[in-house]
This record gives structure tokens, C-alpha cells and sequence, in this order.
């Protein structure tokens, strides 16, 4: 079967129901099926719908961005990082032998701040409230290129 790309609004909400992401006045996501361009947890069921579905799909954190691991939440001395103010809830990019890493900071004492490199969504179930827009075929050149193109093929 040809791969498709597959066109769609969400609104993703944590367990308590809070909306953490929404398409809603956006353009729709698209994705080329198979080419990990959304979380595995989703697409499985993204491509079970037919255009004009609507469905609430719940992915549960391990097929979505994973556990937490204690062993991304680091402790560093305060004059490892650049001078200036840091925050609880400041974001920084660490540069290590495996590219760059976002980390936050979660707690800052007089000599030490400790860096949570988890990703924020982390061990949290989600639940995307779905409409599929689109379903088409994919064109040979985001078969090449291993995406999609927007909803038109055209735009990159
Ligand atoms: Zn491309």
C-alpha cells in the first residue's frame, strides 16, 4: 500500500484535563505515515481514521515521550552555568558529546542549581481530541525527503 500523509486538528489535554497543545486556529499537523514524524502512541491510531473522523485517542506516557528517568535530573555547581539570573522554571540548552539537551531548572541553593533533563511531558498519559482533515497519497518527493509537506504537498 502507498504511504499516505495524513492531515489533522488536535487538542491534547493531561489526565486532569488541561490543555497542554491545540492546533485550534493553526494549520492542521500533517504527517507522512511511517516516518516517525509524531509520537508511535498516536499515529497507530491516526491511521486506523477515515477523513472527517473525530476521535479522542489516549497514549499512555511510555508510547508517548516516556518515563521519567532520575538519572536526567542532574545537580551542577552554580558557576558551571553562565553568570547572570537563573530561575526555577528557566529552560537552558546543555552542549554534550550527544548534541544539544533542553533542561529545566526545578531548584537553586546558594552554590547549586539541579537540571531536570526529562522531557516536560514526561510519565504523562495524554489524551488527543482528533479531527482528520485530509488523507492522501504521499508524493515522491516527501517519500524522499522522509516528511511531509503541509496539507497541499507543496509547502515546505
Ligand atoms: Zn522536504
Amino acid at each position: 500500500m502507498k504511504k499516505r500523509v495524513i492531515t489533522f486538528h488536535y487538542t491534547l489535554k493531561d489526565p486532569k484535563g488541561e490543555v497542554i497543545d491545540s492546533s485550534s486556529g493553526h494549520e492542521p499537523l500533517g504527517f507522512l505515515e511511517g516516518a516517525s514524524q509524531i509520537i508511535p502512541g498516536l499515529e497507530k491510531e491516526v491511521i486506523k481514521l477515515k477523513k472527517g473522523d473525530k476521535k479522542i485517542i489516549k497514549v499512555p506516557a511510555d508510547e508517548a515521550y516516556g518515563k521519567r528517568d532520575d538519572r536526567f535530573v542532574i545537580t551542577v555547581g552554580r558557576k558551571e552555568l553562565p553568570p547572570g539570573d537563573i530561575q526555577v522554571g528557566q529552560q537552558f540548552e546543555l552542549k554534550s558529546d550527544q548534541g544539544a539537551h533542553v533542561v529545566l531548572v526545578t531548584k537553586i541553593t546558594d552554590t547549586e542549581v539541579v537540571l531536570d533533563g526529562n522531557h516536560p511531558l514526561a510519565g504523562v498519559d495524554l489524551a488527543f481530541d482528533i479531527e482528520v482533515t485530509d488523507m492522501r497519497e504521499a508524493t515522491e518527493e516527501e517519500l524522499s525527503h522522509g516528511h511531509s509537506h503541509g496539507g497541499d504537498g507543496h509547502h515546505h
